[in-house]
Formats: C-alpha cells, structure tokens, sequence
C-alpha cells in the first residue's frame, strides 16, 4: 500500500510538469497565490474575460498540490456549512439564489471542461447519500423533507430496496439522491486547468511560497510580485501565511483507494452511474467509484494537528486506512478480499462559523477565496467567476451572492483549539458507534457537538 505521494489520484496520472520558481521581483496586474481549483478558476475567468491582463499564479510545491489534487472527487451542489445559515442572515430567497448557483457551478465545471477539453472522467450521476441505522433514518427523513421544501433541491427518497438496487450497501434503511452531482477524477481537473490558463498566457511559478501578503503585494523567499490585485487562494494553508493564524483551522480528511474490482464485485454492489456516495453518521463518509473500477473511499483522519500544523505529502497514521478500510467493508462485504492500494491525507480550511467566503477589499487590492470545510471542489469555480466579477468591477448576480465579504472572527488560541477540535470529534464518533449499537435516536451528545460547530 502506498502512503501519501500526495495522492492516489496524482499517482495514477503522474506528478505534473515542473514549472519554474518566481525569477525574482515581477509586476503583474493580479497576483494568485496558490495553484489549487480557487486560484486556477479565477486566473481562468480573469483571462477568458480580458485577454490582455497580467495573471500571475505562484505556488509552493506544485499545480493542485493541496487539496484540489487529493479530493473525494464530489463536484457536488453543497452550500459550505448549510443553507439555513443564509436563510437567517439573507432570507429564504437569497437562499435559494445561492442554492440555484450552486446546481449551476456543477454544470458549469462539466461544461468548462469539455469546451476546454479537459478528460477528468466526469460522470454526472448524482448525490446518494444512505442511512443504515434508525437513528441514521430519523435524521435522513427529516433531512428528505426538509430539503423537499426548497425548489431547487430536487432530491428523491428512497425506500431500501430502490436505494439498494441503486448502490447496494449493507443494511441500508432508505436513502436520499439528487442530480446536481458528478463523480471527478480531482487531479486530472488540476493538471488540465493548470495546462489550459498557461495556454492562456498565465503564468504560473511552482516552489515559490508566499511568506506575507500585504496591500498590492506578495513577498516570497524568490521576489516579490506587485500588482494592483492579490488574491489569497491558500485554503488549509492559510495558517502559515503571516498574520492568519487563526483564520481558518486546517483539518484533515483521508481517504483509500481499493485496487481496481472485479466484474462479479460490481455485479453485487451496483453503483453503475456515476454516483457519489455518503451516509448519515455523524463522523460521515463519503465514496466515489473511479474512472478504473476502483472505490475512493474517505472520511475523518487525525482530524486536526496542534498549532495547525498541516500535512507531509499526504502520508497518513495506517490506524487511519484501517478504520477507513473497516467502513468499505462494513458497507460492501464483497470488498473483503481486495486489496488497499493507496492511502492518503488532505488539509481544508475550516473558519470558526464552518461558512465559506469569497471577497475582496478594494482599496488593499486584496481578495480572497476560502474556508470550503469539506464541500469546495464546486464551490472554487463559482469563487473563481465570483472573484473575477468583484476585481473587474461588475455587479452581476453572483457578485452579490450572500457568501460574498462575508468575514467571521478567528478561531480560539492554542491550546483550546485543539482540545476542541479533538473533543467535537471524540463527541461525534461516540455518538456513531453508540447509533451502530442500536440506539434509535440521535446521540444527545451529537446535538451538542452540531450546536458547537454550528452544524446544528
Ligand atoms: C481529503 C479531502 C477530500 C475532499 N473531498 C471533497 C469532495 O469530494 N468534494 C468537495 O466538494 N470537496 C472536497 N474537499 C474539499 C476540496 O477539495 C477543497 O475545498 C478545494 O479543493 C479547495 O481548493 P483551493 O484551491 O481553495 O485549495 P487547495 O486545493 O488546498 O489549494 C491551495 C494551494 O495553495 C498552495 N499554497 C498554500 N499556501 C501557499 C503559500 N503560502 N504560498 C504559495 N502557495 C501556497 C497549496 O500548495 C495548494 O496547492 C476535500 C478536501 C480534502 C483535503
């Protein structure tokens, strides 16, 4: 089995090309920093836009080094952190503008990458999500009918027999699905963005770590870079730039990668379309069949490194394939025999409110893009149009969105941060196994994690 390698997926096309380190100070009209989806997508947009201005990407390791290159693969509909919470600020409407946004950036990434000819073995086959205990389908039926209020969620219940015809996983009870979801191959998108905006004259400097970003400037260890816009694209990263400590909370989530399944596993588990799968556990799980007859299967690592330390390259604790590799067989018996081939971790940026947020301060030239928690690899494109809507000025409809300068305060010093973080999931596992074990109900203890974390 290999370990990190930063990812499954960048070991299945190869590490991409090198590019260049920054040659020393530059000038350019919108400096990036950081070469995941949010970065790419604006550098994208910005020039599809107006040809003629001076992007300049820089990145310190290489093209979706983070997480837009070791991903689920979901490019799914998801509003970071809840719709409910824009319902309060904004009200129901704009909630459902936002909700309407979302379903368009799924379909607007599938079409980006066909027109771009971009191969990332997308298969738009929905969002099934399982529940396999009776607190699990409490929550998923009120989850059903709570969603089926909103116009443009489209999601359909399942009875367990329609579910399991559907992705046949052990002791499903019911199960949701809705369209606005497509199965991704998360570095090929990354490598092809990458090729596709330097196609596009964007330059793009790899190794190149941005210590500080400060008004209409990014400083490296190689040179500084000028330019009327600065756009902070560092996600799970964040907390090394200076300043932004505490911004966002860097989080793990791993994954594994079975070695390619049989025809006769297949036959047993269904899962035929392209679905991405999850449940309702609190400590939730989330799956993808590849492109190469594979399931990507990930959910909590080591959730959370004391003083935010982030990753090495994705490696792992094999503790975490284990506990990974128990959910893909207790979900798919037939799995049992086959081997793990990868494992591997990721960092996303977690903000206080678990809200994303694009935005920009104009007079500092400084714009950002950011805090996605688990939910991001179709909410950076619709961050990447947005940013480019805010820096070239024009009022459209999703410039005005209400996740747009949306800012929230910073998370708590050390060492509370990290005895909360490990405390919330201690709470939130518990309360699974506790469900597993035959309680009915939802844990109380779970409530009381969700009220915390704001999920609630
Ligand atoms: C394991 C895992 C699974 C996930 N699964 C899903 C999923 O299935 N569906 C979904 O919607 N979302 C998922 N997410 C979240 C999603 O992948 C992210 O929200 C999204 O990729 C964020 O893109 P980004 O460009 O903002 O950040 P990143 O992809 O992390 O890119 C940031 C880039 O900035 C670079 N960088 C950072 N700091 C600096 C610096 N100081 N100087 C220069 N460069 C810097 C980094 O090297 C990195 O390449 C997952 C995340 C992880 C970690």
């Amino acid at each position: 089995m290999i370990n990190g390698s930063v990812s499954h997926w960048w070991q299945d096309i190869g590490l991409p090309k090198a590019r260049p380190e920054l040659p020393g100070n530059i000038e350019a009209d919108v400096a990036i920093v950081g070469a995941g989806y949010t970065g790419m997508w604006t550098a994208y947009y910005l020039k599809r836009a107006q040809p003629g201005l001076r992007v300049v990407v820089v990145e310190q390791n290489h093209v979706g080094y983070g997480a837009s290159g070791r991903n689920g693969g979901w490019l799914t509909n998801s509003i970071t952190g809840g719709r409910e919470q824009y319902v309060k600020s904004h009200g129901r409407d704009e909630a459902e503008r936002f909700q309407r946004a979302m379903n368009d950036a799924v379909d607007e990434v599938i079409r980006v990458a066909e027109a771009e000819g971009i191969d990332a073995d997308i298969k738009k086959g929905g969002e099934f999500n399982v529940a396999y205990t009776p607190a699990q389908e409490a929550r998923l039926r009120e989850f059903a009918a709570a969603e089926q209020a909103w116009k443009s969620t489209d999601l359909e219940l399942l009875e367990a027999d329609a579910a399991k015809s559907t992705i046949n996983v052990a002791g499903t009870r019911a199960a949701v699905w809705h369209p606005h979801s497509a199965r991704i191959h998360p570095a090929k998108l990354s490598a092809g963005l990458a090729d596709v905006i330097e196609g596009l004259g964007v330059k793009i400097y790899e190794r190149t770590r941005a210590t500080e970003i400060v008004p209409h400037e990014v400083r490296t260890a190689h040179g500084s870079i000028r330019a009327e816009f600065v756009v902070r694209a560092t996600e799970g990263f964040t907390a090394s730039l200076k300043g932004l400590r505490r911004l966002w909370l860097p989080m793990n989530s791993s994954l594994i990668a079975t070695e390619p399944l049989t025809a006769e596993v297949w036959d047993e588990l269904n899962w035929g379309r392209g679905e991405v799968l999850g449940d309702f556990a609190h400590v939730y799980m989330y799956a993808q069949r590849t492109h190469d007859d594979r399931i990507a299967i990930g959910g909590r690592g080591v959730p959370y490194k004391y003083g935010s330390k982030t990753d090495f390259d994705g490696r792992t604790p094999p503790a975490t394939a284990d506990s990974l590799a128990e959910i893909l067989h207790r979900f798919f018996p037939a799995t049992r025999g086959a081997a793990i081939d990868h494992v591997w971790s990721g960092v996303l940026g977690v903000p206080r409110d678990w809200a994303a947020t694009v935005g920009l301060d104009r007079a500092a030239g400084m714009a950002w893009g950011g805090g996605y928690v688990g939910t991001g690899v179709t909410s950076t494109n619709l961050a990447g149009r947005t940013l480019t809507d805010l820096i070239l000025g024009r009022d459209t409809d999703i410039a005005r969105l209400p996740w747009v300068n949306h800012r929230v305060r910073k998370w708590e010093p050390e060492p509370l941060r990290w005895i909360a973080t490990k405390g919330l999931y201690a709470a939130y596992g518990m309360a699974d196994r506790a469900e597993l074990g035959g309680r009915t109900k939802t844990s109380p203890i779970a409530h009381i994690a969700d009220v915390i974390t704001g999920r609630g």
